[in-house]
């Protein structure tokens, strides 16, 4: 558990966590500060090997955890929101540290993620069962529900905290045991959750951390092994696709959360103001690295220049620097290869076409920031408008027709969240219903809601996190056919 970089606290584990010890690795991993590429911390790169004990650990917890009462699982929940809020100042720095963004941003996340676990802790006593006569009266129907077993819990970097306790939180709510694996790029923060979660009385055994690199031979192996009998699963479509084929094998049950490419449409009759703050929320969030990023805007012809004028004006107000500092608005990406495929991104864009209205480079001061950006004039087929740019981005499409606009935001494989701007409620919710994206923010820049179901249609995923979805999502439903 030795660290001796002086950002860090003196208690930041930096081991693997498998059945309740930290168990170090010769092996190690560079955590590295993205504002200037310094080394944060050396954490411990778990073997295939050991991933597998930590699966060990967590099938030989489950007996127990599984059996434990509800009211006692979500204790240790409650508890661990309650060290997360009291810690959130530490915590946020940490999450600044090695992801990169602003601390207002790792703060807001560090509330988001703490809720999960008080919104599972009030879950975890309300897993219902059904009692009911058979329609032809021979017989009676129980059905009750069951955790599934060990679960294999695998995050990205962008929000290190949220994605965790969005799994632990569901997952201990229902009785699995769990493994996670965060990504290489940001673990300490999931270790030091885990830590947390340890302060509150979490069984050992019943939440084990391995940080593999690579990742891919570690997470085959531990869905190989047939007590993993759940993956959940956050990050991009491209990793995910191919996770769920490796987990066919053995039928793992899953949830996958991936990519977007969420469209912003802004109506003629929009609150103008109202429409540019939620742009703001909706694609400067975590420096525009997240999921539900919009990610192409559409905004009708009659206001297309005022919006631009605003937004663009807003964007290019922003300070680009270091996340630790209070002046900064936004702090850089996580890595020098996600700053070149934003680049890459504006270069495509700007080669068809499109005019570059603030921002347009990279942070020439050696950090992996680029300046936010607004590109006005994007044609309905520039090639930035199918990727998932996960930055700083803005392209501003002009439409005039409600059709052809719906007809445009659906054209992607992503389906993960739109947003619409309108004041006809009326023509905001025709247009919610026949977005295909799993959530719609309607006059809304933000969706997520530890109590609302999270998650997307099409290439973007599987099945819910949050809500009492998420907690269906660990349990399995039993049915015992009874006859007395
Ligand atoms: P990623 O797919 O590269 O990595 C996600 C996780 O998978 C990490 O833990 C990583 O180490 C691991 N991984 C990578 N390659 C692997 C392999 N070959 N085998 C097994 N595991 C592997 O994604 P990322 O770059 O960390 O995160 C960005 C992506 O995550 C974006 O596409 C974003 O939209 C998506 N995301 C989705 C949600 C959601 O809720 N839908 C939320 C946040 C992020």
């Amino acid at each position: 558990m030795e660290n001796k970089n002086k950002m860090l606290s003196d208690s930041q584990p930096v081991d693997s966590l498998i059945g309740g010890k930290w168990v170090a690795a010769e092996k190690k991993i560079d955590v590295t500060n993205p504002v200037d590429g310094s080394i944060l911390a050396k954490v411990s790169s778990a073997s295939p090997d050991l991933c597998l004990s930590g699966v060990d650990a967590a099938q030989t917890a489950f007996a127990s955890w599984k059996s434990t009462a509800p009211r006692a699982r979500a204790e240790i929940l409650r508890k661990s929101f309650e060290i997360m809020i009291a810690e959130q100042e530490s915590l946020a720095r940490l999450i600044t540290l090695e992801n990169g963004k602003v601390l207002a941003d790792a703060r807001a996340e560090v509330a988001y993620a703490a809720e999960f676990f008080r919104w599972f802790s009030e879950e975890a006593v309300r897993i219902d069962g059904d009692y009911r006569r058979a329609p032809s009266g021979a017989n009676w129907l129980l059905v009750t529900r069951q955790p599934v077993g060990v679960a294999l819990l695998a995050t990205p970097w962008n929000f290190p905290a949220a994605m965790a306790t969005r799994k632990i939180g569901p997952a201990l709510a229902a009785g699995c045991t769990v493994v996670l694996k965060p990504a290489s790029e940001t673990p300490l923060t999931a270790l030091a959750i885990a830590e947390i979660m340890q302060r509150a009385g979490v069984p050992d055994g019943v939440v084990n951390v391995v940080v593999p690199s690579p990742s891919g031979p570690a997470v085959g192996a531990m869905l190989k092994s047939d007590k993993v009998r759940k993956l959940s699963f956050t990050g991009s479509t491209q990793v995910g696709s191919m996770l769920l084929a490796q987990a066919a094998e053995n039928v793992i049950n899953c949830t996958m959360e991936l990519g977007g490419n969420a469209p912003f449409i802004v109506f003629d009759d929009a609150d103008l103001p109202g429409a540019i703050d939620g742009a703001m929320l909706a694609k400067m969030r975590n420096g525009g690295a997240a999921c539900t990023a919009a990610n192409r805007f559409f905004v009708h012809e009659k206001i297309y220049d005022a919006f631009a004028d605003g937004l663009t004006a807003r964007m290019g107000a922003l300070v680009l620097g270091d996340g630790l500092d209070s002046k900064t608005n936004v702090g850089p990406l996580v890595s020098k290869s996600q700053q070149q495929q934003v680049a890459k991104f504006v270069e495509m864009a700007k080669s068809d076409g499109a005019v570059v209205a603030c921002g347009g480079s990279a942070a020439a001061d050696g950090s992996y920031g680029y300046f936010p950006t607004v590109l006005t004039e994007v044609s309905f087929d520039s090639p930035i408008l199918r990727e998932e740019i996960f930055g700083p981005v803005a392209p501003l499409v002009r439409f005039t027709d409600r059709d052809d606009v719906l007809a445009h935001a659906n054209s992607v494989e992503h389906g993960l969240v739109s947003y619409v701007y309108t004041r006809d409620i009326g023509r905001g919710m025709r247009v919610a219903e026949a977005l295909e994206s799993g959530m719609v923010g309607l006059n809304r820049g933000l969706v997520s809601d530890p109590a609302a179901p999270f998650g997307g249609v099409k290439q973007s995923g599987l099945g819910r996190e949050g809500a009492h979805d998420g907690l269906l999502a660990f349990l399995e439903t039993k049915y015992v056919a009874g006859n007395w």
